[in-house]
Order: structure tokens, then sequence, then C-alpha cells
């Protein structure tokens, strides 16, 4: 398993609903948590391991690693407050962008052990969610550029 870098098409593939979570898809989940921290990720979607499944890790906690696992979520509602935060993605090492996203989110999803969550976050989780939901659809960060810069970086990217 590795993380796949952009221009890959596998990152633009929209991913489809989870429906058993068995021993084998848990295997999956220990092995992205364990890539997200080799590659010192917050966050870590299916779709850039070339899973085409509803499902990302993350851990945002601080001192020690409390991964987690969110299963097909759906964004119920946005806030019409956003927030600005630069934002890096595993699959395109070495751009930070500035993404304007709402602010506080409500989210459901199933949890690693089937689960259903439902809660309001706001801030970096908020950020991380939507950049991590915008991968299960095929979409990134580069995508929020302005058209000219993105040509260029895109240019860059793919000459290096
Ligand atoms: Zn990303």
């Amino acid at each position: 398993m590795k993380v796949l870098r952009f221009p890959d098409p596998r990152l633009r593939v929209k991913a489809r609903e989870l429906k058993i979570i068995d021993k084998e898809t848990r295997k999956i989940f220990g092995q992205m948590k364990e890539l997200m921290y080799e590659e010192d990720g917050i966050g870590l979607a299916a779709t850039q391991v070339g899973i085409d499944l509803r499902f990302f890790v993350f851990d945002l906690s601080k001192e020690e690693r409390k991964p987690q696992v969110v299963i097909n979520p759906i964004i119920i509602s946005k806030s019409d407050e956003k927030i600005v935060f630069g934002e890096g993605c595993l699959s395109i090492p070495g751009l930070r962008v500035p993404v304007e996203r709402s602010k506080k989110i409500f989210v459901k999803w199933i949890d690693e052990k089937g689960n259903e969550i439902q809660k309001e976050l706001s801030e970096l989780e908020s950020v991380l969610f939507q950049h991590e939901i915008d991968h299960l659809e095929g979409k990134l960060i580069i995508d929020k550029l302005p058209e000219e810069e993105r040509k260029r970086i895109i240019k860059e990217i793919i000459e290096l």
C-alpha cells in the first residue's frame, strides 16, 4: 500500500459506499493508519491508496496516537460562516493551498465498530472532514485554486 500522488487518475475516482466491515476491511484500516503516520499526515482517504470505498482515517490528537476511522460520512448541514486554512495533501507533497470552507459542519458517519455517529464539527476538525470527503468525491485542493495558478502549478508538478 502506498499513497497515490497527483496526477494519478485514481485520485479522481468517486468512491462507493462501504457496505460491510469485515476482517479484510479492518486489516485495510490498520494499514492505512500506519501509512498515515509513516507519511506524517493527519488524514488519509481510501481513494488516496487506490481503494474506491467511502472511508478515511484521521488523527488530530496531539501527544498519543488516537486514530479514528470514518465510514460513509455525510455532511448534513454546513455553516454559512467560513474559515480559510492553508491545506496540504499527502497526494500533492510540498503544496499548501489556502482553502475556504464552512467553519462548522454537521456530519453523520459510521465508526470502526459499526456505530452511527452524528456530530457538529468546527475549526480544524471541520476542515479535515471536508478535505477527506472531497477525496472520496475525487476532488483535490488544487481544484480550489484560480484557473491560471492551477495550470501553472499542475505544469510544475508534472515537470518534476
Ligand atoms: Zn488530501
